[in-house]
């Protein structure tokens, strides 16, 4: 097998990937919580577990990929603190909407399935749901207990850092610097926790029997803590000791370092081998924010006549441990190279004969095979994968070894460059063919009736200049759309 490289957040440094069971390697990303429609910021995040997933799969490996869905509302001092309180975001969309907590997690599930398939993800082999697993979440909560690891004060039970300490021997919050684990700063501190980054396990009901979610528990009415649900999950369906994490570079300094020192305290045995974390997505150089409004989603993109795979594209144009800067300009940017590369492709495939290599021309299709899996095993150096694909683009090799290479690579990086999707079911919008251009085609065919090729030929040029493709097919000829930017939205 290549070697692969990864930077592990464990150790800061960028480590040789050496698999528990080589011949099964065990991954798990931090998923959505569903109190309404992931943003393109939430995506970035997502397409960079993609990345990783399909570099795996591009080396041979097979993986078990599991994804959660945050269905259970937690409250608003998440990613701030250590969600003991605040504002419940399902609850608050709830009462937004005139709806139930269920009814609103369902909702954004559904839209969050669909935004997958939009970005051509690769589906894990299970979206595991928070509220299909509150009795693992329990027994879970009930190991901790039983190990001394807890503790009971009015709103719920609290994982005890500073026994954990004590007994592991271990340091609480070893991703991150400790002084970052800290309660939410807008977030009231729970004065009966015995240390401030002490977290909730179980939270009870206050009162009881008034949430839409709340279960029973050997503790009382209430709902799971965030953090328990990806530990529980994880342990569940890829075993105690794990491969891969991965997840966006704010969970670093809490969610994660509280499903590790839960996870282990639980079975003395080290939790996940590889911490993966990817930069933040900004927005016209800022934060990103439902209250600021940029907060963008997918459909944001498609409604602006956009391809939902540009901004796939966008995406890869930075590492993904650094920070990306999203703009409407930098997008359109995106998409004129995704229509180029777009527009490369069939042509490659369809003026190709077979061309018996020389020994000269079959170096050069290991070259650029070797040097784009080098690139992607480098910690997924897209941006460098990209360069020498646009190098190979350009190369003197034949048009058919170019195409098969340009799709060895998309199995990488997924912008469905044989395009076997048509964008309408990229984006689930219908477009029209334009007027102007089913006048060309009707012309172009009376003139290959009388085998006026030449001129058949020009209209297909003029054809493609407002962004069409001609196709002749054994059904007749059609047209394809080849430049998204022309959609009627
Ligand atoms: P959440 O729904 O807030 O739990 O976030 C789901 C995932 O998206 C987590 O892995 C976050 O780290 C990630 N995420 C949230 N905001 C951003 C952002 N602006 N850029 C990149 N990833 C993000
Ligand atoms: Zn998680």
């Amino acid at each position: 097998m290549p070697d692969i490289f990864l930077t592990n957040s464990l150790s800061k440094k960028k480590e040789r990937f050496i698999p528990i069971n080589p011949a099964n390697v065990a991954m798990y990303t931090c998923g959505p919580t569903v109190y309404d429609y992931a943003t393109i910021g939430n995506f970035r995040t997502y397409t960079t577990s993609d990345v990783l997933l399909r570099v795996l799969k591009f080396n041979g490996f097979n993986v078990t990929f599991i994804m959660n869905i945050t269905d259970v509302g937690h409250l608003s001092g998440d990613n701030l603190g250590d969600a003991d309180t605040g504002e419940d975001r399902i609850v608050k969309a709830a009462k937004r909407e005139g709806k139930t907590a269920w009814d609103i997690a369902k909702f954004y599930t559904e839209a969050f399935y669909q935004d997958f398939e939009k970005l051509n993800l690769v589906k894990p082999k299970l979206f595991s749901k928070a509220t299909n697993h509150i009795q693992e979440q329990i027994n879970l909560v009930k190991k901790l207990e039983e190990k001394g690891y807890t503790y009971k004060i009015n709103d719920g039970i609290y994982f005890d850092t500073k026994k954990y300490e004590e007994v592991t021997g271990k340091r609480y919050g070893e991703l991150s610097n400790l002084d970052q684990i800290k309660e939410g700063k807008r977030v009231k501190p729970n004065s009966e926790k015995r240390n401030p980054r002490d977290f909730a396990l179980w939270k009870l009901s206050r009162p009881s029997g008034t949430r839409h979610m709340e279960w029973e528990s050997p503790w009382g009415i209430g709902f799971p803590g965030w953090h328990i649900e990806c530990s529980a999950m994880s342990m569940k369906y890829l075993g105690e000791s794990f491969d891969i994490h991965v997840g966006g570079e704010d969970l670093q300094s809490t969610h994660h370092p509280n499903e590790i020192a839960q996870s282990e305290a639980a079975t003395d045995k080290p939790f996940v081998k590889y911490w993966i974390h990817g930069a933040s997505l900004k927005v016209d150089g800022g934060r990103m924010g439902k209250s600021l409004g940029n907060a963008y989603t997918v459909n944001d993109i498609i409604k602006k006549g956009f391809d939902p795979l540009t901004l796939r594209y966008l995406y890869f144009t930075a590492h993904y441990r650094k920070q990306l800067n999203f703009t409407w300009d930098g997008l359109k940017a995106a998409q004129s190279t995704l229509d180029n590369l777009r527009q490369q492709t069939p042509s490659l495939n369809s003026k190709a004969q077979r061309t018996i290599l020389s020994q000269e021309k079959s170096n050069k299709v290991d070259y650029y095979i070797n040097g784009f899996r080098e690139a992607v095993n480098d910690d997924l150096d897209i941006p460098q994968a990209l360069s020498i694909l646009w190098k190979m683009l350009k190369d003197s090799i034949p048009g058919k070894d170019r195409y098969n290479l340009l799709l060895a690579f998309d199995e990488v990086l997924g912008l469905d460059l044989s395009q076997t999707a048509s964008v309408t079911k990229r984006t689930g919008l219908k477009f029209q063919i334009s007027e102007k251009a089913s006048n060309l085609l009707k012309e172009r065919e009376k003139l290959r009736k009388v085998g006026k090729w030449k001129e058949a030929d020009k209209i297909r040029e003029k054809i493609a200049k407002i962004g069409y493709t001609v196709e002749d097919t054994s059904e007749g000829t059609r047209l394809k759309k080849i430049r998204v930017s022309n959609l009627k939205v």
